[in-house]
């Protein structure tokens, strides 16, 4: 059985054809400045060279089309003939109030992701092209949407409601969502099948650490609490976003250098974090840990601010929970960057959690990287959520 996995951005759009029987990727590859002059695909079939291909990409229905002619094609191809696969994954931002797990595309669904357009505007649209140019590439195949909100609707009132005027919650259903869910549902999955915890009642904290940051508290594998609000940018500090801070700070620069809320919320999304933080240095938190090792003050103040942070969240989950059977650390700081979790993890001793250098000694490998007599199970989980679609698209189909 053979699931295609589709993640739309507005100018992108990435691909995975995976193998369920043994949960492997069998192609994958990225359609590069969709709509915009020079737009290509990249194709790279398991074990083979990548296959650049050049051509106008006007919208996404034309991108699908070249993805096809991609899987098909004689020489690069993966497939005979497009009956192979079975359904196809998509991965779709913001599915609202309305959709606590991933569901079968129907003209309802369609109608509900673009009801949400408000909430997710540079993402649902795109996510929605893709549903549609499927549909139309391979019509009558199944089309699964999964939802990164889905993860956190499972959320307490006391957790997701924000403290402002119950008729805005009313209105326009202004809560705490959540991001990175399917990276966040996988993740915690994982380290409960990985470290033999109960299924039921363990207390998982996901560390999800890449230019975009998050942690999630889950027990039994559902979502109690989760650092991302109604948009991406709550919680930690991020690559380039500012992660949780006072709303009057806004007011303050905005009267000062004369600026709107949009300009406002550029500034937070795309100028700030460890990038604003270091005056400039970079969003890579590669390169900011290079300038901080050339003695960069404002990049080390940066990267010890971020590590800061994840570690108070985490701080906080654990008293939200009553204690945490284990930390997961994923994306691409999480799963790279030795040093980035032992100073995260450095003042949690106080609850019992210790280290095993040799053991964090490893890059994008599943690990338990505790020492044994550690109270908290702390481990790198790879994260994969084109594989976390697919299963659940298969989950769908089957039933
Ligand atoms: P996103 O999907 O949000 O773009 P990723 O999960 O791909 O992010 O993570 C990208 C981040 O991971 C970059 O900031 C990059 O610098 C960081 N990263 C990757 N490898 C390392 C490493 N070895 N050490 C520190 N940071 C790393």
């Amino acid at each position: 059985m053979k699931i295609l996995v589709i993640n739309c951005g507005s100018s992108s759009l990435k691909y995975q054809l995976i193998d369920m029987d043994h949960e492997t990727v069998i192609a994958k590859g990225l359609c590069e400045r969709i709509g915009i002059a020079g737009s290509k695909l990249t194709h790279t079939p398991a074990g083979k060279d990548k296959v650049v291909v050049e051509k106008d990409m006007p919208n996404h229905k034309v991108a699908i089309q070249l993805v096809m002619d991609a899987l098909q094609d004689p020489n690069h191809g993966v497939i005979k003939s497009t009956d192979e696969i079975s359904a196809i994954g998509h991965r779709v931002l913001h599915g609202g109030m309305k959709f606590y797990k991933s569901t079968v595309v129907t003209e309802e669904v369609k109608q509900v992701i673009r009801e949400c357009f408000d909430l997710g505007p540079l993402h649902n649209p795109a996510n929605l092209m893709g549903i549609e140019a499927c549909e139309a590439a391979m019509p009558g195949k199944p089309n699964v949407a999964v939802f990164d909100t889905a993860f956190g609707m499972s959320m307490p009132e006391k957790a997701y409601k924000y403290a402002i005027p119950e008729e805005y919650f009313e209105k326009y259903s202004i809560r705490r969502y959540g991001f990175h869910g399917t990276s966040h549902m996988f993740v915690s999955g994982e380290a409960i099948k990985f470290g033999n915890l109960d299924p039921e009642k363990a207390k998982v904290i996901v560390c999800h650490l890449g230019n975009g940051a998050s942690v999630s508290a889950s027990i039994g594998g559902k979502c109690v609490d989760t650092s991302m609000g109604l948009t991406p940018l709550e919680g930690l500090i991020m690559g380039t976003r500012s992660g949780d801070i006072d709303p009057a700070v806004l007011q303050f620069i905005m009267n000062k250098e004369g600026i709107d809320i949009n300009e406002m919320l550029t500034i937070l999304n795309k100028k700030s974090g460890v990038l604003g933080m270091s005056g400039g240095v970079s969003s890579d938190f590669r390169d900011i840990e290079t300038a901080a090792k050339e003695g960069n003050h404002l990049a080390e103040v940066a990267l010890e601010a971020f590590f800061y942070r994840v570690t108070k969240y985490i701080g906080a989950y654990t008293a939200a929970m009553n204690g945490v059977d284990a930390i997961a650390f994923t994306a691409g700081v999480g799963e790279n960057d030795k040093n980035a979790r032992k100073k995260i993890c450095e003042n949690l001793a106080f609850m019992g959690v210790k280290i095993d250098d040799e053991a964090n000694d490893v890059r994008g490998e599943r690990r338990v990287i505790s020492a044994p007599d550690s109270a908290v199970k702390v481990m790198l989980i790879p994260t994969n959520e084109e594989l976390a679609i697919a299963r659940d698209t298969l989950a769908l189909v089957h039933e």
